[in-house]
């Protein structure tokens, strides 16, 4: 699944493409997808001002409109010179230069949202989502975790605590900060509680640097791969040995989640 990094990934390689292009029309094949009956309408003859991102969403600024769009598991943008439709592809949108900006996925579970021009970030599902970890004041998020009695990874995986994290990355941070995911959060103390966000930070940077991280299923926009696999530490790392201290690390089930733990390194 794409997390903010994967994500960041699309949008700027997505970004030089699109920027200054008009949407002519709008074509979506699979209509789970979208949010209102008048979307394609909405969107034609819609200038592409900018793209942001925010959390896990891609965000297009359009002259008098925002278009938000999550990938959820497992979306992909691809830009074609033809017409063609392939399999799993469930929106074209067809830009003024050509070109078709087709939005594909496999499980369907990605989402598209028209929203205001100005106040996008106060509507839903914007307005749900907690400070992507670089914004994210360390007082009040501890504050938030000494009320709740859940492990930290479910806490950390919580788009409303904390947004951008996901699977992979909580992972790596809990590894990182010596924290074991299953810990409850009441019972977290401030350092460790900041020691989690410095990591998170470090972590997503390093991530958007290197392209993010490609496993299995996921590949960003036009085949570029990530690069971060080969700097995860602890996750998909099982039976093979914790670069800290050796002793094997374990998969263990958070949230239904597969996760993976050292239990010497973690507490
Ligand atoms: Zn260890």
């Amino acid at each position: 699944m794409p997390e903010l990094p994967e994500v960041e990934t699309v949008k700027s390689s997505l970004e030089p493409h699109l920027i200054g292009k008009t949407i002519k029309e709008v074509k979506v094949l699979y209509k789970n997808l979208i949010d209102t009956d008048d979307f394609e309408k909405k969107l034609v003859n819609q200038k592409i001002i900018k793209l942001n991102r925010v959390g896990k969403f891609i965000i297009f600024h359009l002259t008098d409109k925002t278009l938000i769009s999550h990938l959820r598991m497992e979306g992909k943008y691809f830009l074609r010179e033809n017409n063609d439709i392939y399999k799993h592809d469930h929106v074209v949108f067809k830009l003024d230069n050509g070109l078709n900006l087709v939005y594909n996925d496999v499980r369907k579970f990605g989402r598209f949202k028209i929203l205001s021009k100005d106040k996008y970030l106060n509507e839903k599902p914007l307005s749900n989502l907690g400070p992507e970890p670089k914004n994210a004041n360390v007082n009040q998020i501890f504050r938030i975790l000494k009320k709740k009695n859940v492990s930290i990874k479910t806490a950390l995986l919580d788009q409303k605590v904390i947004s951008g994290l996901g699977n992979i990355y909580v992972d790596e941070t809990l590894f990182e900060s010596k924290i074991h995911p299953l810990k409850k959060t009441y019972k977290l103390k401030y350092f460790e509680v900041k020691k989690i966000i410095e990591n998170a930070i470090k972590i997503l940077e390093s991530a958007i640097n290197m392209g993010g991280t490609t496993i299995r299923t996921y590949y960003s926009t036009m085949g570029i791969d990530g690069k971060f696999q080969n700097r995860l530490k602890i996750h998909t790392k099982i039976n093979q040995p914790c670069l800290n201290c050796k002793q094997k690390i374990e998969k263990i089930k958070v949230s239904g989640r597969g996760t993976y733990v050292c239990k010497n390194c973690q507490k």
